[in-house]
């Protein structure tokens, strides 16, 4: 049942509560958990909340999200049908990386995220969740398009929709691998 992964994951957000655990607190307008089906097949992970995403406190909601939002209807999903998490929870100020001690304090939260959603695919968002969750200094232009795994989790690295706009001339080369999750989900592309 679909809906069986939503106790476990107020669990997760409730233990987060108004969480201080890093210097990203200060800074923060809200706290961006993460939006979608608890029990999702299909879990997206980006970075961190930029400016959209810490006043409205819903990841991926710019124009990078609007774009990401398009590619999750391109696979044959709704955006409400997928989950969609950062591996940090508050804005980084000026949009700059998440330092180490940031992401430490927050990455245990993201696990216990995968572990209560169980999805059967993650799809890491750009250099940094790709770079961050697999512990690979790898390139994302080496890392996109090949199957990883991350908490016992096949995981399919590929390219920012952030970057994707800055350099439409990759969009395919990241639609490349959003097929390969979506054969690996057993589905296949609409209107193919
Ligand atoms: Fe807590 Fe994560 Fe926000 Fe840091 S980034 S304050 S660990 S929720």
């Amino acid at each position: 049942d679909k809906g069986c992964g939503s106790e476990p994951l107020l669990a997760v957000r409730a233990e987060l509560g108004e969480c201080t655990r890093c210097k990203l607190s200060s800074g923060r307008t809200h706290l961006v958990f993460g939006v979608g089906s608890p029990g999702a097949e299909l879990m997206f992970v980006g970075e961190g909340p930029g400016a959209d995403e810490d006043q409205q406190g819903e990841p991926f909601v710019g124009r990078a999200g609007q774009l990401l939002t398009k590619m999750i209807e391109a696979m044959g999903f709704r955006r409400e049908e997928v989950y969609i998490a950062n591996v940090v929870k508050c804005r980084p100020p000026e949009n700059r990386n998440p330092e180490p001690d940031e992401i430490e304090a927050c990455e245990p939260f993201l696990r216990a995220q995968i572990a209560a959603i169980r999805p059967r695919v993650l799809v890491a968002l750009g250099k940094f969740a790709a770079q961050t969750l697999l512990r690979d200094p790898t390139p994302i232009t080496r890392l996109r398009g090949g199957w990883r795994e991350y908490e016992g989790v096949r995981l399919m690295p590929t390219f920012h929709p952030a970057y994707l706009l800055r350099s439409p001339g990759e969009k395919a080369k990241a639609w490349e691998d959003l097929k390969r999750v979506v054969k690996e989900l057993g589905r296949t592309i609409p209107g193919r």
